[in-house]
């Protein structure tokens, strides 16, 4: 299968999902990004892909983002899906349009140092580990409006929604009651009415489980697999 022909089911099945969706969230906009995660793969699958009307990319790994965004330079966003260590910190401000995975106070103060002084505001999501899992990062569930509250006082931040990362089921229906409570922590995210935050996406869903995500209200999936085909590691 061509990387096109992948990128236009994907794009149908994301449409079939968001008009499955109960009636709760009917007033929820019909828009879902499409993050397309490259880790893994080169420049040229990406370069097909884009060609192909990918207008977002993911990637895990800084240094590895770096190289190719040298390459692709901005003709699309950057997203960095993967773990932030307070020392790739800089890089990252440099590089991403979009930080999904931000989970304590400690990265997000100094994501708001680097970026004002690259005179940057940067975006961010909050990572919420939502099974508890020990092997996943991301902040618990319980704890993840509290950081919220002390992120919206940080001037070169914005944050702008939340992501969680499912454990890997074999049926992806296993996935919907975790993702139905991230939705309802995502509304409760949107109620609270913080200043300087735009809360906006719910990043939830890869290859594995998005149809599910979508389905419970993601309007941000991150999807490597399912148009690349498997990585060669
Ligand atoms: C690799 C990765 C993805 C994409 O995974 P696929 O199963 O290939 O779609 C999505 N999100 C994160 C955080 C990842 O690390």
């Amino acid at each position: 299968m061509s990387i096109r022909t992948n990128l236009t089911q994907v794009i149908e099945n994301i449409h079939s999902a968001v008009h499955k969706r109960s009636k709760t969230l009917i007033n929820e906009s019909k828009n879902v990004k499409l993050v397309a995660v490259t880790k893994n793969h080169d420049v040229a699958a990406i370069q097909e892909a884009v060609a192909a009307g990918v207008l977002a990319i993911g990637e895990n790994r800084i240094q590895e983002a770096a190289k190719k965004a040298q390459i692709l330079q901005k003709q699309v966003e950057w997203h960095l899906i993967g773990h932030l260590q307070t020392n790739k910190v800089r890089q990252a401000v440099q590089l991403f349009d979009l930080i999904h995975s931000v989970d304590s106070k400690k990265v997000a103060l100094e994501i708001d140092r680097i970026a004002g002084a690259l005179g940057k505001r940067q975006d961010i999501l909050i990572q919420v580990n939502m099974a508890n899992e020990d092997t996943k990062f991301g902040i618990a569930s319980k704890d993840a409006l509290t950081l919220a509250k002390s992120i919206s006082n940080l001037e070169h931040v914005r944050l702008c929604g939340a992501m969680t990362i499912a454990p890997f089921y074999d049926n992806a229906e296993q996935a919907r009651p975790l993702f139905r409570n991230m939705c309802q922590l995502f509304m409760e995210l949107k109620d609270m009415n913080l200043a300087n935050t735009n809360i906006e996406w719910l990043s939830m869903g890869m290859t594995n489980d998005y149809i599910v995500g979508v389905e419970e209200g993601a309007n941000l999936v991150r999807i490597g697999t399912g148009i690349f085909g498997q990585r060669q590691y």
